[in-house]
């Protein structure tokens, strides 16, 4: 792995909380969702403001009980959020792509931690790591991608 794309990894896996990621999408093509029980409810709520910042879409959240809500808020133009859905979509279907190559190698990578468009997860058997950051200019690194699953429990014919 690139030594800056090493560092970018470190950053994101030790800054980041595993979330599920499929919140923020959920809200983009429902409308409204809500956290997961035992959450960080405040956490969860600054997670959502702060993908629709960057998506630049408005939305509205509130706290019910031990549980986070958020909305879109749809007097805003649709077409923002339909641009933010498809790319919700395109990264989804991208990282369904890595994980099928990693897969090739014999991993299986297990949830993806990260920000908007930069990502990364691991092997669980063997730990491999894979950062990606997506984009114009995307990045593909690791070995999840170039080197054979080390926990793979296959012998060699
Ligand atoms: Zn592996």
């Amino acid at each position: 792995m690139l030594a800056a794309n090493e560092e970018r990894f470190r950053r994101i896996y030790t800054e980041c909380l595993e979330r599920p990621a499929g919140d923020y999408a959920e809200l983009l093509r429902r409308g409204h969702v809500s956290s997961q029980e035992g959450v960080d409810v405040e956490a969860w709520r600054a997670d959502i403001r702060r993908q629709a910042r960057q998506d630049r879409i408005r939305v509205i959240t509130s706290r019910d009980g031990a549980r986070g809500l958020a909305m879109l808020n749809c007097r805003i133009a649709d077409d923002r959020a339909m641009d933010a859905m498809r790319g919700a979509l395109d990264r989804v279907v991208v990282l369904g792509e890595l994980r099928e190559r990693s897969r090739l190698f014999g991993h299986e990578l297990g949830s993806w931690f990260g920000h908007h468009d930069e990502l990364i997860s691991t092997c669980e058997r063997c730990g491999a790591r894979l950062y990606t950051r997506l984009g114009s200019e995307r990045i593909e690194d690791g070995e999840a991608l170039n080197q054979l699953c080390a926990g793979d429990e296959l012998s060699d014919p």
